[in-house]
C-alpha cells in the first residue's frame, strides 16, 4: 500500500516516543485545509448543555449547524426530552442580507408558546457572527415578556477551537445558576455537585447510585438529566467533582470565585480511576471516616463482581493493540489504565483539545513506539492506525468509519453511544464490547489482512 504522507505544518502536533524530543504544540486554530477531526465551536457548546432536558435549545443558523447536531448525545432522561428536538431558525439568504434577529424573535415566542420549556438557550453560529444580530438583545426581550430565563450562547463556530464552545456553554450555565440562585448561601451537608457528567447510556444514574450508598448527597449534575430547577441549589454544595475537565474546568474555578466551593478533577472510567474518584471524595469529608468505611465496601463489592470475568476477557486480549483517538486528554487516561488491565497495548493515543501538560502525561503514561497525535485528521489517524497495526480503534462518531475502512474493529466511547461506560459496571461493558470486537472473525477477512500479508 502507498505510504501516506502528513502534512509539514502539522509535523509539531504529532510525537512518537523514544524518538523525538518531547514539544508537542497543541491548544490551537486546526490548520486550514486539514480537514480536522475536531468540532467546532458551536458543537461544543451544544454538546455540554444538550443534556438539560426541560429547556429549550434553538439553534440559530442555517439549517444544517442544527441538522449536525440533532440529537448528538445519547444522554437519556428521567422525565421531559425536549432536548431530543432540533430547533433552528433556519437562515437564508435573504436573513444574511437583511439580518435574523426578527426571525430569531418570532422562533422563540412560537416555540416557547408551544412547549412550555423552563429556560431557552440561544445558540449563535458562524453566520450569526458575520452578520451581527444581537442575539443578546433578542433574548433579553423575550425573556422580559415570557417569564423564562432565554440565554444567549455565544458560541460563533470559527471563533476558536471547541474548548471555547465549553467555556461559552460555561457562562450561560453560570448565568442560569446565578439567575435562579435560592436565597440561603448555608452549605448543604456532605453535598456535591458533579459536573462534566452527561448521563451517557444512564451513567448519570450509576454514579449518583454510589454516591447514594457513600452517604453522599448529590445537589446537580451538569448536565446530566439536567433539569433547570436543580441548578437553584448548586451554590450550596461543599465540593465541585469535576469529570470531564476539559468542558467543565471553567465553570468549577467561576463558581469557586463566586461560591468559595472548592473543586477536584476525576474520572469514572476504568476500575482504578472509579475507585480513586470516590475515595478522593470520601477523603474531601474526612470529617466522617464513616463515609470512607461505606466507600471502601462499596468499591470492594463492586470489584469483586466484575473482575472474574474481566480475568477471562483478559486472556484472549492480552497482547493486543489498541489505537485511541477522543475528545479530551483526561478521557484517554481512563482510557490506557482501562485498556492495561485488559493486557492490551495503546500504540497511537491523541486528543481533539489537550493542553501540554496532557500530553506530557500521556507521554510518560505510553510505552516506546508510541504515537501521541493533537487535533489529528483522517489521513494522519489512517496512517498511524496501519503503521502500528492496531487490532482496534476507540474514538467517536467520526473516527468510525475510518477504522471500518482501515478494516479494524471499532469502540465508541464518546457521547454519541448507547450504552453505560461509566462505573463498575461501565468498565464491564467497555470489556466486553472490546472483547466482541476484537475477536470477531470478520477482521480476518477484510482487505487490510491481504495488504499486510
Ligand atoms: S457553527 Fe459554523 S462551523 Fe459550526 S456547524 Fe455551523 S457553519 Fe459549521
Amino acid at each position: 500500500m502507498k505510504p501516506i504522507s502528513i502534512l509539514e505544518e502539522r509535523k509539531t502536533q504529532v510525537f512518537r516516543k523514544g524518538s523525538d524530543e518531547f514539544d508537542i504544540s497543541c491548544d490551537k486554530k486546526s490548520l486550514a485545509g486539514s480537514v480536522s477531526q475536531r468540532a467546532c465551536v458551536f458543537c461544543g457548546s451544544r454538546v455540554v448543555l444538550y443534556p438539560i432536558a426541560d429547556a429549550l435549545h434553538l439553534v440559530h443558523g442555517p439549517i444544517g449547524c442544527a441538522s449536525y447536531t440533532w440529537d448528538i448525545r445519547g444522554a437519556l432522561s428521567s422525565g421531559p426530552e425536549l432536548h431530543r428536538m432540533s430547533f433552528s431558525t433556519d437562515l437564508s439568504e435573504t436573513d444574511i442580507i437583511y439580518g435574523g434577529e426578527k426571525k430569531l424573535e418570532k422562533a422563540l415566542f412560537e416555540l416557547i408558546d408551544i412547549y412550555r420549556p423552563k429556560a431557552a438557550f440561544v445558540y449563535a453560529t458562524c453566520i450569526v457572527g458575520i452578520i451581527g444580530d444581537d442575539v443578546a438583545a433578542v433574548c433579553k426581550k423575550v425573556e422580559a415578556k415570557t417569564g423564562i430565563p432565554v440565554l444567549p450562547v455565544h458560541s460563533e463556530g470559527f471563533k476558536g477551537t471547541k474548548k471555547d464552545g465549553y467555556k461559552a456553554a460555561c457562562d450561560a450555565l453560570f448565568n442560569l445558576m446565578d439567575r435562579t440562585r435560592e436565597e440561603s448561601p448555608e452549605k448543604i451537608p456532605l453535598s456535591i455537585n458533579i459536573l462534566g457528567e452527561f448521563n451517557i447510556g444512564g451513567e448519570t444514574w450509576i454514579i449518583k447510585d454510589y454516591y447514594k450508598r457513600m452517604g453522599i448527597e448529590v445537589l446537580s449534575v451538569m448536565t446530566g438529566d439536567g433539569r433547570v430547577k436543580n441548578f437553584g441549589s448548586s451554590h450550596r454544595a461543599c465540593l465541585n467533582v469535576v469529570q470531564c475537565s476539559g468542558s467543565l474546568t471553567y465553570l468549577a474555578q467561576k463558581m469557586e470565585a463566586a461560591y468559595g466551593i472548592p473543586f477536584i478533577r476525576v474520572s469514572y472510567f476504568g476500575i482504578e480511576d472509579t475507585s480513586q474518584a470516590l475515595y478522593d471524595v470520601a477523603s474531601f469529608f474526612s470529617d466522617r471516616p464513616d463515609i470512607m468505611e461505606k466507600t471502601a465496601a462499596l468499591v470492594q463489592e463492586e470489584v469483586k463482581a466484575i473482575l472474574p470475568e474481566l480475568q477471562e476477557m483478559k486472556t484472549d486480549l492480552s497482547g493486543k493493540r489498541a489505537a485511541v483517538y477522543v475528545g479530551g486528554a483526561f478521557k484517554a487516561f481512563s482510557l490506557i489504565k482501562a485498556l492495561k488491565h485488559l493486557g492490551m497495548t495503546v500504540v497511537l493515543v491523541g486528543s481533539q483539545t489537550g493542553s501540554k501538560e496532557d500530553y506530557a502525561l500521556l507521554k510518560d503514561m505510553c510505552d516506546p513506539g508510541t504515537i501521541i497525535l493533537d487535533d489529528a485528521n483522517p489521513l494522519e489517524l489512517a496512517k498511524y492506525v496501519l503503521e502500528k497495526d492496531a487490532h482496534l480503534f476507540i474514538g467517536g462518531v467520526k473516527e468510525r468509519p475510518i477504522a471500518y475502512k482501515l478494516g479494524l474493529g471499532f469502540c465508541d466511547h464518546n457521547h454519541e453511544r448507547k450504552i453505560p461506560l461509566a462505573g463498575f459496571e461501565g468498565m464491564i461493558n467497555f470489556a466486553r464490547e472490546v472483547h466482541e470486537t476484537v475477536t470477531s472473525p470478520v477482521w480476518d477477512l477484510v482487505p487490510r489482512k491481504a495488504w499486510n500479508r
